[in-house]
């Protein structure tokens, strides 16, 4: 299952739970210039799709043919150069390309699922507990995103209007504008884009509610969040949708791993809201809510990648809801 993973590091797309893979050896070169036995080049193209993107593997997935053909050599090279600072193209049996690859996989590839011990399942009973519990609290937190981000719409639709005395909608647009980085760009993208914000806001708002049941008043008793089984060292994750389900977890909950639980409330529910708004993108192009570069970053993001960066999403929120600037951590 491919999923979007909340690290130490940052937030990356993973495959998660799922068959291990098989241990990464290969009996000659593969690469520019090799002996490429198809064995070894299905090794080393397998290998390197499960390594992150952020981290040195394709943005697009390699087809697993066997073939050593330009895109994988040009994969192999993107690898070594985020990882060595040089590039020769060719991953030999025992040297380190070989051996940072494995290293990565053993981190981020998939993981066995091991069914949890006693002490276990109620610890991961707890997690989830704590997590539903914060569901009134994050139906608020959508809720003040969304009259916040209204009042930002009413604010440009008044034309930025210095004389206009209403320091609700002028303060909600620095609120919205310090994370979405506006600009100096048309009044009428800056308002479409607020309308966008504020569709991804109601998404969330409204899977809350049925979540929580109070839609119609028939409770969907459906779990929004889940306990990671997998013993992953991360914080949170949603599963991609267009992503294969191969184990008992789906795509219709959101994943707590084990760090997550000594977060403290306030980063805890940021967390929750990040997670919600991968969740609610249907991950199409005009969708989308991604992970542009590595957690703490969101300030320094372009306008066009903050529009599509669950951070942002997440920071605007809180800050909507706090009333003041979240640590950008
Ligand atoms: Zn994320």
């Amino acid at each position: 299952m491919l999923a979007r993973v909340h690290t130490r590091q940052g937030c990356v797309t993973c495959p998660i739970g799922g068959d291990p893979p098989a241990a990464l050896t290969i009996v000659a070169t593969v690469g520019h210039k090799s002996m490429n036995r198809a064995e070894d080049v299905r090794a080393v193209q397998s290998g390197l799709n499960h390594v992150p993107a952020p981290m040195g593997g394709p943005a697009k997935a390699l087809a697993v043919d066997g073939d050593c053909g330009a895109k994988t050599v040009a994969a192999i090279e993107a690898f070594q150069l985020k990882h060595f600072g040089w590039k020769d193209g060719v991953v030999t049996p025992s040297g380190p390309t070989l051996i940072k690859l494995s290293a990565l996989l053993s981190a981020f590839g998939p993981q066995a699922v091991s069914e949890p011990d006693p002490s276990r399942a109620q610890t991961l009973r707890k997690r989830v507990q704590r997590a539903h519990q914060q569901m009134p609290v994050l139906r608020q937190v959508a809720m003040d995103a969304i009259a916040t981000a209204t009042a930002a719409v009413t604010f440009v639709d008044n034309g930025f209007l210095a004389h206009i005395d209403e320091l609700g909608p002028r303060n909600a647009f620095r609120v919205a504008d310090r994370y979405f980085a506006f600009g100096s760009q048309a009044a009428v993208v800056t308002r479409a884009e607020l309308q966008f914000v504020l569709k991804m806001c109601r998404r969330v708002a409204s899977a809350i509610a049925v979540r929580l049941g109070e839609i119609h008043g028939t409770p969907m008793g459906l779990p929004l969040f889940a306990a990671d089984t997998t013993d992953a060292k991360f914080y949170a994750y949603t599963p991609r949708r267009s992503a294969p389900t191969t184990t008992a977890m789906g795509a219709s909950s959101i994943y707590l791993c084990d760090l997550i639980d000594d977060e403290a409330p306030e980063r805890y529910l940021r967390i929750l809201c990040h997670e919600m708004f991968h969740f609610v993108d249907d991950e199409t192009t005009e969708h989308e809510i991604v992970d542009h570069g590595p957690v703490g970053g969101a300030l320094d993001l372009t306008h066009a990648q903050r529009m599509h960066n669950a951070d942002n999403y997440a920071l605007f929120a809180m800050h909507a809801h706090t009333g003041r600037a979240p640590p950008t951590f």
